[in-house]
């Protein structure tokens, strides 16, 4: 079975999803966001970056499915006291070899532990229907509701995001959508709308919002990596977000501020 990269197994996360959390990052994804604060998570090969003492370190490694298993089931005792599971993140997951990905997701629900997908939603629609059973919850981003946008700062255009979004919500699924926030770009109040009435036409059922306003704190990968900084964009005022936050809510959508 043809293994993906793990650039990172975070255990006592609570950044992706409900409660404590093991966030297993994989490595490698479709698109490629400006903002993007894991810069090592992007290619899907391993790579070399400098550790804190300016070491070169491999990013990129393999597990077995037993082993992954084995290593988020140590916390079983912490999810189910603080309600909280494991979560596949990224890069992207659903980009990934989907065998693998079942056996993995299988293998979590045997023992009955929370599964939540971070997904970009630009992957192929038969992965997320074949994920679909074993998901408890999915953390699913929208970038942008004008593709000319999402093509601009992401590299690919956003319909196969909308229409994904649209099946899942179509399928039951429960979806905390995620947006991603950057200043004059997708927080005006125009962006706002037209996502608000997009949602609505197309009966989008939607059980949270987080707002994740943008943040620069990757960096320092990019530069560790080699690589040129494409993150350059400014933070949302309060303001704005507590707009937002009440635009959503007033349409009966709890919405978090943060991840
Ligand atoms: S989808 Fe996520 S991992 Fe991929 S480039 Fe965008 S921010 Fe980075």
């Amino acid at each position: 079975m043809q293994q993906p990269l793990i650039f990172n197994v975070q255990k006592f996360s609570t950044h992706d999803g409900p409660g404590i959390r093991t966030t297993i990052f994989f490595k490698g994804c479709p698109i490629r966001c400006q903002w993007c604060h894991n810069a090592e998570s992007q290619k899907f090969t391993a790579e070399r970056m400098l550790d804190k003492n300016g070491v070169p370190q491999l990013i990129g490694r393999t597990y077995e499915i037993d082993e992954l298993v084995k290593l988020v089931a140590q916390d079983q005792l912490f999810y189910d006291q603080s309600g909280g599971g494991v979560t596949f993140s990224g890069g992207e997951v659903m980009a990934q070899p989907l065998p693998y990905l079942l056996a993995l997701a299988q293998g979590i629900k045997r023992r009955g532990i929370h599964l939540a997908i971070d997904t970009c939603g630009v992957v192929p629609q038969k992965n997320l229907a074949a994920i679909l059973p074993y998901a408890d919850l999915f953390l699913y981003d929208l970038k942008f509701i004008d593709s000319q946008l999402h093509q601009r700062y992401t590299g690919a255009g956003n319909e196969k995001v909308l229409d994904n979004l649209k099946f899942l919500s179509d399928q039951g699924a429960v979806i905390d959508l995620r947006l991603i926030l950057l200043k004059d770009l997708n927080d005006t109040e125009e962006m706002l709308q037209r996502t608000l009435a997009w949602v609505q036409e197309n009966q989008i059922r939607i059980a949270r919002v987080s707002l994740l306003p943008y943040h620069d704190f990757g960096r320092d990968k990019y530069r560790k990596l080699g690589r040129e900084c494409t993150q350059n964009f400014a933070v949302p005022t309060d303001e704005r977000l507590a707009a937002i936050k009440a635009a959503w809510e007033q349409r009966g959508v709890p919405v978090k501020i943060g991840g």
